[in-house]
């Protein structure tokens, strides 16, 4: 079969002649119908992230039919449209029995530490492959598995509830997710905080209430528009020390802040006004879990969560065309979500 492999750091993904993997008496072969193209794809190939082997096929947004079944497998027959939980987890240990399997202690990811989905077959176990229903296309439901996914967790770790008000800093994939599917939840009051025109546009039709940060000051809006509460839970998603700050700074008495974007640099925090007197929580999220996936993907079916406006672009298994698309996402050119269908 075909496959677009990282075969060095730092060098374009070669298109190689690879076989069809073999599967174990747990395990699925998914013939790939659609493989997202994702931030992280570029960091690996830069080499910013340790990779499990090499060369390695990267994609870890993927979504396909069943091929063949191993022979325990019970829960998923050939022919099954699937999308596929990029943890591999052992299902045993501390983490995977107390259902927190992000930190499985041999957790490894497809595309990152096993062969993932740019190629025209792949192997999981049966229970990372979730049902597809026939309602939602093959490229909406890959990318449904990584960043729609970790705004559903982000949620669940902030604990919102039907009537609360919600802050969201940053409407990219994530904050546009994480928008549509606090509405779901019953938020009273969703508000998107951007510096770009076009994504405040997109936050308010889907009934977000957008805060334009390059002109007003967030945290003051967000407590004039709260008549001087503060939000119940505040959701960063951007991952830079000020939106961060301003993310803990927007929360009421008992705010949740949960830090969804990546920052390596301390922020300032302090603790008697923000956090001790208000008896506030900062909560981090990290990834997603595999129980939260079938919940998002009904979601999606029932267009509570509109997963048609998320895929803009579609190409060949073609090394060149990959290479091109991780070549933007390294430049940051675009926030165009491509997938390639095999
Ligand atoms: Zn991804
Ligand atoms: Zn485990």
């Amino acid at each position: 079969m075909k496959a677009v492999r990282m075969v060095e750091t730092n060098k374009p993904l070669e298109l190689q002649e690879v076989p069809v993997p073999n599967i174990g008496e747990k395990d699925v072969l998914v013939r790939v119908r659609a493989a997202g193209i994702c931030h992280s794809d570029a960091h690996y190939r830069a080499g910013r992230s340790a990779m499990g082997m090499m060369p390695i096929t990267l994609g870890h947004e993927v979504a396909g039919s069943v091929e063949k079944i191993g022979s325990q497998v019970t829960s998923i027959k050939a022919g099954d449209r699937v999308c596929l939980h990029y943890n591999i987890t052992c299902g045993d240990c501390y983490y995977c029995s107390t259902g927190n399997e992000q930190f499985c202690e041999t957790v490894r990811m497809l595309g990152h530490h096993v062969d993932g989905g740019y190629a025209e077959y792949i192997v999981v176990p049966a229970r990372n492959a979730i049902q597809l229903p026939e309602e939602i296309p093959f490229e909406q439901g890959a990318t449904l598995m990584c960043a729609s996914a970790t705004a559903l967790h982000a949620l669940n770790k902030g604990r919102v509830k039907a009537g609360e008000t919600v802050a969201i800093f940053g409407v990219g994939g994530l904050g546009l997710s994480a928008i549509q599917l606090v509405r779901a939840m019953g938020a009273a009051e969703v508000y998107a905080v951007d510096i770009q025109q076009d994504k405040l546009e997109l936050a308010s039709e889907y009934n977000a209430i957008p805060i334009d940060a390059g002109r007003v000051d967030p945290v003051e809006e967000i407590r004039a528009l709260t008549k001087g509460k503060g939000v119940n839970v505040a959701v960063e998603m951007i991952g830079l020390r000020k939106t961060m700050e301003q993310a803990i700074d927007s929360l009421g008495n008992l705010g949740r802040a949960v830090m969804v974007g990546l920052n390596q640099q301390p922020i300032s925090i302090n603790t008697y006004l923000q956090v001790l007197g208000k008896e506030a929580e900062i909560i981090g999220s990290n990834d997603h879990l595999l129980r939260e996936l079938p919940l998002l993907v009904d979601m999606a079916r029932r267009k509570i969560l509109d997963t048609s406006r998320v895929v803009s672009q579609t190409i060949p298994l073609d090394a060149d065309k990959i290479n091109g698309r991780l070549d933007a996402l390294e430049n940051f050119t675009s926030d165009v979500r491509v997938v390639v269908v095999p």
